[in-house]
């Protein structure tokens, strides 16, 4: 689809666009088109733009990841289709698994998820097929296959884009969860131990970024920037400014003149 270089709406248009044809190469499951629009209105309430309260969820995010023992990075289609350099370069700068961790799991989308991370360099690729032969517990069917090599045994996953139950499993499992998530009121935000709101499209660089500028810290640096996160007032501070925002809206004026 052409979009014209001046519209206004081009860079969420292109995004919408690489979720389109995730989907047209089998990566992204129709309910993940769904997902994104939830996703696409919170970005627009939240102006498109990376918040300081998602700028600290990244720094808090990169010490966990550098400091984990098993560090596993979670990819759905979704994650596939809008991330897959940045989950690549990110698994190498921290030393993390990949681990294709699907909600709608089929054996296609699976193996078509795994080749085009592997197209993008990721030289290992967990959870396709007879790989995923572990369960996690609570969860039923086959959202709960997992690797025993990958999630099963992670410290810390990195969930971008996942389910409220799930988020929830990964953390009676003792895990410390990481979610990307653009809904500060979602069960995933909610439950997860660090949640980055914004878009993935924005925070994957900019967490591979911050990531690579941490990786020297002694680890005592590491530790405290992580005791002195507090991942509630984190969501506090994106549900603020979403009030915020609609507060200035509502005072300011909606109609706009034509010609
Ligand atoms: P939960 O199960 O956590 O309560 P949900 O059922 O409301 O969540 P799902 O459909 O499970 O939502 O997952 C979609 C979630 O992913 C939404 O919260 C949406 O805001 C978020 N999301 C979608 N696209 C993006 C994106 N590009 N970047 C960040 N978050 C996104
Ligand atoms: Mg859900």
């Amino acid at each position: 689809m052409y979009i014209p270089p001046n519209h206004p709406r081009r860079e969420s248009l292109l995004v919408r666009e690489r979720i389109v044809e995730g989907y047209k190469k089998g990566l992204v499951a129709l309910e993940g088109l769904i997902a994104h629009g939830r996703g696409e209105c919170f970005d627009y309430i939240l102006g498109e733009k990376t918040h300081s309260f998602a700028l600290k969820a990244i720094e808090a995010a990169s010490a966990a990841l550098l400091l984990a023992e098993h560090p596993v990075i979670s990819v759905n289609g979704n994650t596939a289709a809008l991330v897959p350099r940045e989950i690549v370069e990110l698994a190498e700068t921290v030393n993390a698994r990949i681990e294709v961790n699907l909600f709608y799991r089929t054996r296609e989308r699976e193996e078509a998820i795994a080749e085009w991370l592997r197209k993008h360099g990721a030289r290992e690729v967990l959870g396709v097929g007879g790989n995923a032969s572990a369960t996690i517990p609570e969860l039923f069917s086959e959202r709960r296959r997992v690797s025993p090599r990958g999630i099963l045994i992670a410290d810390v996953v990195l969930v971008p884009l996942e389910d409220g139950d799930r988020t929830e499993a990964l953390r009676r499992m003792g895990k410390t969860v990481i979610a990307i998530d653009l809904n500060p009121l979602s069960r995933t935000s909610r439950t997860a131990s660090i949640t980055i709101v914004d878009n993935i499209v924005r925070a994957m660089p900019l967490l591979v970024e911050t990531a690579k500028g941490m990786k020297g810290m002694d680890r005592g640096r590491l530790k405290e920037i992580l005791r002195r996160y507090d991942n509630n007032r984190i969501l506090q501070e994106a549900v603020k400014k979403i009030m915020e925002r609609l507060g200035e809206l509502s005072r300011s004026r909606l109609t706009l003149d034509i010609g």
